[in-house]
C-alpha cells in the first residue's frame, strides 16, 4: 500500500499529545484472528460472567471495517488517570478511576477533536468514527497493533511511562496511515505483583481473569443481588477495585500531563458504606453527576454498601 499520508500521520502524532494523549499509535484495519480466537475462548468457559454484551458483535469485533464502511487506519490512544489521593479504606472505597469526571466524555471528546484536525490538514474528505467503549472493539489487541503498550499478566494494557492508570480510546479513519510496530517489549518479566495481591484469584494465572470473582465487575457490571460467596468477596469496594493496578510496579510512575483532566472529587474519594446506604435518589445524582458511577445506579450502590456492612457485623460477633 503506497501510505502519502505519512506528513499528516507525524502531525496528528503530535496533535494528540498536545490534546494531553500519553500515547498514540496507528494500525492498519486488518481481521483480528488470534485476539478474537482468545476472546472467544473467553467467552465459551463463562469468564465474562453475566456481560451478555460481549456476545454480541463478534463479526464487528473480529474486523473493525464491519462498524464504519472503508475503514483503513485504526488510531489508538492512552489518556492517564491519576492514583486515589489517599489508600484503601476499609470503611468504604472507589476505585480510582471512577473518583472522577467520566473518560467516556474527556476521551470520546478529545477524539472528536483529533479527527476536526485531521479533516482540516487532509486534502480528500476524511470519514472517521469515534470509539470509547461504546462499539464492540479489541481495544487492548489493537493498542498493541499500533505500538503503544504490551497487555501484562493482570490482562490489562502496560503503556511505557504511564502503567496501567490508562483510559484507551480508538478513531476509525477511512484514510490508509502507515502503521506503526508493535512494541518489543515484556512488560512484566518474572513480577507476580497483580496475582498475589488480588483478594480472590480472580487472575486465575498469568494473564487470565476470571470476570466472575473479580471485584471490579461484582460491584460494577453484575446487575442482580449478590449471592451469598459473591458478598463476601467484595471487600470495602464501593465502586470497582484497584488491588492489581496499585500493586503494578508500572503504576509508580505519575504521568505528568493528562491527569489533570481527572481530577479526584473529594465527596467520591471519602464516600463510605455508611454515607452510600443513607443516600436518597437526588443525592445519588448529585453526587456521580457526570461520573461513571452514575450508570451503576443506587440500587447497586447500596447493594455494594450492604455487603460491606454486613461482612463488618459479621466481624464484630
Ligand atoms: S480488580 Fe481486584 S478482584 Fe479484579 S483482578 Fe484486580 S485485584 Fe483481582
Ligand atoms: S504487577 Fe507485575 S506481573 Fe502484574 S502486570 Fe504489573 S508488572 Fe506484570
Amino acid at each position: 500500500m503506497d501510505y502519502l499520508q505519512t506528513p499528516l500521520k507525524e502531525s496528528v502524532r503530535r496533535k494528540a499529545m498536545e490534546l494531553g494523549f500519553h500515547a498514540v499509535g496507528f494500525a492498519s484495519i486488518r481481521p483480528m484472528y488470534q485476539a478474537m480466537e482468545r476472546f472467544r475462548k473467553m467467552i465459551s468457559e463463562g469468564r465474562h460472567g453475566e456481560m451478555g454484551y460481549l456476545e454480541t458483535g463478534m463479526e464487528a469485533r473480529e474486523n473493525p471495517s464491519m462498524l464504519m464502511a472503508g475503514a483503513k487506519t485504526l488510531i489508538s490512544v492512552a489518556l492517564p488517570w491519576p492514583a486515589r489521593p489517599k489508600p484503601y479504606d476499609p470503611q468504604g472505597s472507589v476505585s480510582s478511576h471512577a473518583i472522577t469526571q467520566d473518560y467516556h466524555l474527556t476521551v470520546g471528546q478529545l477524539l472528536h477533536e483529533l479527527l476536526g484536525f485531521i479533516r482540516s490538514k487532509s486534502e480528500v474528505p476524511v470519514g472517521g468514527l469515534v470509539c470509547v467503549d461504546n462499539a464492540p472493539v479489541l481495544e487492548k489487541a489493537w493498542a498493541e497493533a499500533a505500538g503503544i503498550g504490551r497487555t501484562g499478566k493482570n490482562t490489562l494494557l502496560i503503556v511505557p511511562g504511564a502503567g496501567s492508570r490508562i483510559f484507551l480510546g480508538e478513531l476509525l479513519l477511512d484514510l490508509a496511515m502507515e502503521p506503526d510496530e508493535p512494541l518489543e517489549l515484556d512488560p512484566c518479566g518474572t513480577c507476580t505483583a497483580c496475582l498475589e495481591n488480588c483478594p480472590t484469584g480472580a487472575l486465575t494465572e498469568a494473564g487470565r481473569l476470571d470476570a466472575t470473582r473479580c471485584i471490579s465487575y461484582l460491584t460494577i457490571e453484575l446487575k442482580r443481588e449478590f449471592t451469598e460467596e459473591e458478598a463476601a468477596m467484595t471487600e470495602a469496594w464501593l465502586y470497582g477495585c484497584d488491588r492489581c493496578t496499585d500493586a503494578c510496579p508500572h503504576n509508580e510512575v505519575k504521568p505528568a500531563d493528562s491527569t489533570t483532566l481527572f481530577a479526584p472529587l473529594d465527596a467520591l474519594v471519602n464516600l463510605t458504606a455508611t454515607d452510600a446506604l443513607s443516600l436518597t435518589g437526588s443525592g445519588f445524582r448529585k453526587l456521580f453527576a457526570g461520573t461513571t458511577g452514575m450508570r451503576l445506579g443506587l440500587r447497586r450502590l447500596k447493594r455494594n454498601a450492604r455487603a460491606i456492612k454486613e461482612r463488618d457485623e459479621k466481624d464484630i460477633r
